[in-house]
């Protein structure tokens, strides 16, 4: 018996129930994010649970006394106790890349809204509004890509093709990554001081947690526009607001915050910002990979 939470499962794959069937499954389907009692209660009898954004608790691990594994529809696993899991002898897996080229898409289209005010425009003209603003172009712009692992490095390769100029910060990558990709490997400070356009891809950890502060954005060029789809947090909201507001910088993209959902917040009100529900991973094609994926993971580990 598979407990299976992620609202977009099997959405887009036709063949996925036929596959349980075959494999002796019994499924059960109930849209997530679950509250932990009844996360408890359905997983009392389950063997596998395909689980998304669902918080696991200990003791609904506890309460799970056949489940076996637990595949993570998606690549994040922190909203799942794994170390607690693997000392009761569950093993977890997720799905490792699925959504990496879905979010660089998503980032250039943030940068390319951000630059060309997309939003505003749409918003003015449905309002009644017929008036044009004057944007920037990103054409051989420099863009300084912070984190060069695999979105950071799929963005990069999209920029080329916008001929842009690619300056990467990451200190744990090797030389070898920056020449094949065509990025020039700078310090922080000047990635930030020569970016035109400057894109987190890097994840929220004690080293980032508000590494594009205040400070750094007064040293940022007034022109520069800063893009985040990785993990609220590393960008800080109220210092963004600040920079925003005096013009500091001039725009932002925002897919993440450092608390979701954000209900409220002063960078609404701003006008030079686009600001989106973290949604760059969500595609029809991450959807079809994580479904395939998550699955064979649990089937996989009950055929070995
Ligand atoms: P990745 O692990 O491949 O790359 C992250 C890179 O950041 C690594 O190369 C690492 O060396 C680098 N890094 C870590 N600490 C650093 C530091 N202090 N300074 C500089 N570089 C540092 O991960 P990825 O798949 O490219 O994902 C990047 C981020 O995007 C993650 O935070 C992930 O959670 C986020 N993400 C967001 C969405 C979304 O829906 N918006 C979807 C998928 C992933």
């Amino acid at each position: 018996k598979v407990l299976i939470t992620p609202r977009s499962y099997g959405m887009y794959n036709e063949d996925i129930d036929r596959l349980w069937e075959q494999a002796g499954f019994e499924t059960v389907r109930e849209i997530g994010p679950l509250p932990d009692d009844r996360m408890r209660e359905l997983l009392s009898d389950a063997d596998a649970l395909i689980i998304g954004t669902d918080k696991l608790s200990e003791a609904a691990i506890d309460a799970a006394s056949k489940l076996k594994v637990i595949a993570k529809y998606g690549v994040g696993i922190d909203n799942i106790p794994v170390g607690y899991a693997e000392s009761k002898g569950i093993k977890v897996f997720n799905t490792p890349g699925v959504n990496t080229e879905s979010v660089a898409d998503y980032t250039l289209a943030l940068i390319l809204a951000v630059a060309r005010k997309i939003p505003q425009n749409h918003a003015n003209l449905v309002a009644g509004r017929w008036s044009k603003t004057t944007g920037m172009e990103v054409y051989r712009k420099t863009i300084g890509i912070l984190g060069f692992g695999a979105i950071g490095r799929a963005v990069a390769r999209r920029a080329k093709g916008f001929d842009m100029n690619i300056l990467a910060y990451d200190p744990y990558v090797s030389e070898a990554v920056f020449d094949e990709l065509g990025a020039d490997k700078v310090t922080f400070d000047e990635l930030i001081r020569q970016s035109d356009i400057v894109s987190v891809h890097m994840p929220l950890t004690a080293e980032t947690k508000h590494l594009l502060n205040e400070n750094v954005f007064r040293r940022m060029k007034r022109e520069a526009i800063v893009v985040n789809t990785s993990r609220g947090g590393v960008v800080s909201e109220q210092d963004l607001y600040t920079a925003l507001k005096e013009g500091l910088i001039r725009g932002a993209g925002l897919d993440v915050f450092s608390e979701e959902p954000v209900k409220h917040s002063p960078l609404f009100e701003l006008g030079n910002v686009v600001l989106t529900p973290h949604n760059a991973a969500a595609t029809i094609e991450a959807a079809q990979r994580m479904t395939t994926e998550s699955t064979q993971n649990i089937l996989s580990f009950f055929s070995s």
